[in-house]
């Protein structure tokens, strides 16, 4: 297939807002796709080159790209640099660079799907000395073969900034629409296997085979999610007596699997973190008597001479780094609290109710003081979790309640589990702006636009500004991390790829014109950053009524 038949549908999609329309051209497009060549497709459609369930990544951020298009275009980093300010957007920038060069040399269109597919899927591999120079080389080899249109859109590609507007949810609808079965089951067979490429591939071979996808060791799952509630009459009131109330650890969610002596460890965001907690796995190969295993548990960072629980933040310095990993795990050294079983030697126990999938983890765990059952009660007296709910508080962040007989739905927030933290005024929201600083912090960014997600269309609605909170490392810090993120430059404004996700505390939410999504936070404050939150996780507007 020749990727100009793709890029013209992505000029197709730029011209509409409407997810009706944009549903109805992919569901066109779709139709006519060999099998081979869907999967890719369907992940450049979101934007992704490769499945969410492969932590593989491109690693090329805007500097490396504008040299690129300076090499292929025959132009200097300077002038791509200027014409990028008049663009505002590298994509438009190197239609432009492309459109010049293309004026003067003889080209033929014969730019294929598979060879770009081939180019980007070597990028992962070339790490290392001189890895810059090859990937520069391969990223020029596309566009030179490219037309304007297509250098476009490969350049959005290559940064992972495609701007179609179209997410997760367009693309399921349409290919629901395309293959004649209900958004739904799509979507469940995700969350499972957490590869729209593999599903896709199976609805275009036969399908009835979506409802055969199913659970797989080493394929991180989308894990079920919890609501809020604000009191424990309330908890009990969602989840039914009695209910098993556990202490809600403050750390971070690990989907752990295993098959004999085999390890790999997931964060919600499906990224893998096998490499950066090699004694989390020793602690799993010692203590989880069973030989083929997912099992879910939060991982917490201890201080090492208090053995007291530390912050999520710092344990969030652990999932970055990927050297001295031994040195770290003696200076913050975690421990495990399991709460969940999902597949215990090849049966699959998502559709088993959560107290038979309890007792069958407890069955398997040999706890240790660095790995056990998350602390729980059965009960159901109110006082009894009122008791846990002050413990919780005290050194973790509060309890969760969990039905005895509900089922595991993966990537649902269905109400099996709700969470009672102490205090409640808080979102997780993505930065989608960023604003220089004055005076001494004119290099930096110093406020941020604040924004919520429209899952209905994949849109992020602004929802205040932020200021407040940071120290100057953060700021610091916070300025290095979007700076690869900017899209478009306007003066003292930028704005961003939505991909930093940060949690604030606020005193109130008000109606609001100001911002997009029709209402405003009064003052915002950072608690922390969510490293291990994704842009599709954040609050949502209809969270953002809520609490309103
Ligand atoms: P929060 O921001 O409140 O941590 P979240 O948005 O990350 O929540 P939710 O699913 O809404 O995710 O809240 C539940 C989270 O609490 C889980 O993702 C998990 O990481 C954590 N957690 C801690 N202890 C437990 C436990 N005993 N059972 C289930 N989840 C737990």
């Amino acid at each position: 297939m020749k990727f100009k038949e793709l890029s013209q549908v992505f000029t197709k999609l730029s011209s509409t807002t409407k997810r009706l329309e944009m549903t109805a051209i992919l569901e066109d497009f779709f139709k006519k796709l060999k099998c081979e060549d869907i999967g890719f497709v369907v992940q450049l459609c979101m934007g992704k080159v490769f499945p969410a369930n492969d932590p593989k990544e491109l690693g090329i951020a805007n500097n490396m790209m504008i040299e690129t298009l300076a090499i292929t275009g025959g132009v200097s980093v300077e002038d791509v640099k200027k014409l990028w300010k008049i663009h505002g957007d590298l994509g438009e920038t190197a239609k432009y660079v492309i459109g010049k060069k293309k004026q003067v040399t003889l080209y033929s269109n014969d730019l294929t799907l598979d060879k770009v597919k081939e180019n980007l899927y070597k990028i992962p591999d070339m790490t290392g000395k001189g890895s810059v120079e090859k990937k520069l080389k391969i990223v020029s080899e596309l566009l030179s073969n490219a037309d304007p249109e297509e250098a476009l859109y490969l350049t959005r590609i290559v940064l992972g900034s495609m701007r179609t507007g179209v997410g997760e949810g367009v693309v399921r609808d349409a290919l629901g629409k395309a293959f004649n079965v209900t958004s739904d089951d799509i979507e469940k067979a995700y969350n499972l296997c957490t590869d729209y490429s593999y599903v896709s591939e199976t609805l275009c071979k036969n399908p009835k085979n979506i409802s055969n996808i199913k659970l797989k060791l080493f394929s991180p799952i989308k894990v079920m999610l919890f609501k809020k509630v604000s009191s424990v009459k309330e908890g009990f009131e969602e989840v039914g007596k009695p209910a098993i109330i556990e202490v809600k650890y403050d750390g971070m969610r690990l989907q752990i699997h295993k098959l004999g002596n085999e390890v790999r460890m997931f964060t919600r965001n499906l990224d893998e973190v096998t490499r950066q907690f090699p004694d989390a796995v020793k602690y799993i190969k010692e203590s989880i008597k069973a030989n083929e295993c997912i099992i879910e548990a939060e991982m917490v960072g201890f201080n090492p001479k208090t053995d007291k629980p530390e912050p999520f933040q710092q344990l969030s310095t652990r999932i970055k780094r990927k050297y001295d990993v031994d040195k770290l795990s003696k200076d913050l050294p975690v421990k495990i609290f399991c709460f969940d079983l999902l597949m215990l030697d090849k049966k699959s126990f998502l559709d088993d109710n959560f107290e038979e999938r309890h007792n069958k983890l407890v069955s398997i765990i040999k706890p240790n003081p660095n790995i056990m059952i998350a602390k729980g009660i059965k009960t159901d007296s109110e006082s009894d979790a009122e008791k846990l709910f002050t413990e919780g508080i005290k050194e973790q962040e509060g309890v969760m309640f969990k039905n005895l007989k509900a089922p595991y739905q993966a990537g649902s927030r269905v109400g099996f589990g709700v969470k009672l933290k102490s205090h409640m005024t808080e979102l997780d929201l993505v930065i989608t702006e960023a604003y220089y600083g004055k005076g001494k912090r004119r290099d930096w960014f110093g406020s941020f636009t604040l924004s919520c997600l429209d899952p209905d269309d994949g849109k992020y609605l602004s929802i205040g500004k932020l200021g407040t909170g940071f120290s100057d490392e953060q700021f610091e810090e916070l300025t290095k991390k979007l700076k690869p993120l900017v899209m478009k430059e306007n003066n003292e404004k930028v704005v961003l790829t939505p991909s930093v996700v940060v949690e604030v505390e606020y005193e109130e939410i008000q109606k609001s014109p100001t911002y997009d999504s029709g209402f405003a936070l009064r003052f915002p404050r950072l608690i922390r950053f969510r490293n291990d939150k994704k842009p599709d996780e954040i609050a949502t507007i209809s969270d953002v009524e809520e609490l309103a």
